[in-house]
């Protein structure tokens, strides 16, 4: 199918921009790498009146250091996530989850903003920007508001971005020495979006485990921290004992309120064995 007819409007300012959302509010779209938002409009699940291209802002690109955080600009395509020297130095996290989005080409051209914006429960960055305690800026007319990542993402595809503001960065805490990260997903072929996935930050006191972050992609409406199970793996050493307690305890907490969403092929059962197996072999490289 096609995408129904739309205004094109590509301003070179934030100031412009919501101008333009003032004016056409839910008429409008902001049109960041496409990669979603076309093939909504050419599925006719979408049927903005205006789309405006945020491509030609310069405040929203770029990846850099600023008052001790990793800073990354909406703008920033998966690929440059990929190929930066300061995201694999400071957020490690990323630069593991960052190969199992979909695949180059789309990598290529979709943003980090745009997926975290989207809030899709299977995508990558959510889930790792709840596991690295990330805080969300958004900016509208009156002024930035800065989200915790656990603020951020409210439902399926719903954030707390609201009516007229545009989400321009993301920043997140830098590596610190006694920090170890995992990541892997479970999906029908590499580049699909994920079944279940999981990313991982723990902090190791010696060789205890003294603040552990499992966040969770696909299981819930919103990436899901396992905290009942991280409660179970704090203040312990990483052995055969505790990551059989810690697989009990998800299986007990991906239950009721966090029963993991079915899907065309999987059943929440199967996504909640799934999510067990991926985390006794996440545990496992950070005890390696
Ligand atoms: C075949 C295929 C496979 C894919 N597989 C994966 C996958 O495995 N994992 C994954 O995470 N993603 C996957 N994606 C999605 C891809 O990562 C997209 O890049 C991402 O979801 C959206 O980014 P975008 O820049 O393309 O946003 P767009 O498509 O331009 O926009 C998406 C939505 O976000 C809004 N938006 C965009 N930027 C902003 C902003 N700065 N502020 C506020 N709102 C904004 C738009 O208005 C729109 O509603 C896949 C896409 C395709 C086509």
């Amino acid at each position: 199918m096609k995408a129904p007819a739309f205004d094109y409007i590509r301003p070179s300012g934030l100031a412009e921009v919501f101008k333009l959302l003032a004016t056409h509010g839910d008429d409008a779209r902001l049109l960041a790498g496409g990669q979603t938002l076309l093939a909504t409009l050419n599925m006719r699940l979408s049927e903005p009146a205006v789309l405006i291209d945020i491509n030609g802002i310069a405040a929203l690109s770029g990846i850099s250091v600023q008052g001790g955080k990793l800073r990354i600009g909406a703008l920033s395509r998966h690929t440059e996530i990929e190929d930066s020297a300061l995201v694999a130095q400071h957020a490690p996290l990323l630069a593991m989850a960052v190969p199992h989005i979909a695949h180059r080409a789309i990598r290529n051209l979709g943003t980090f903003g745009g997926s975290l914006a989207y809030a899709d429960p299977a995508a990558e960055w959510p889930a790792c920007a709840m596991a690295l305690e990330a805080d969300i800026i958004v900016q509208g007319a009156s002024g930035e508001r800065r989200i915790a990542a656990a603020d951020f993402f409210v439902d399926i595809l719903t954030t707390s971005l609201q009516p007229g503001e545009v989400l321009v960065a993301c920043e997140i805490p830098m590596h610190q020495a006694g920090w170890q990260y995992a990541f892997d997903e479970l999906a029908r072929r590499h580049g699909d979006y994920a079944i279940v996935g999981l990313a991982v930050a723990a902090r190791l006191d010696g060789a205890l485990l003294a603040d552990t972050r499992l966040s969770f992609l696909g299981v819930g409406n919103t990436p899901l921290r396992a905290r009942r199970t991280e409660a179970v793996l704090n203040g312990r050493a990483l052995d055969a004992t505790s990551i059989d307690d810690a697989a009990a305890m998800l299986a007990t907490e991906l239950t009721g309120e966090h029963e993991p969403m079915a899907d065309l092929t999987n059943s929440s059962a199967t996504k909640r064995h799934m999510a067990t197996v991926l985390l006794r072999r996440q545990l496992a490289k950070i005890s390696a």
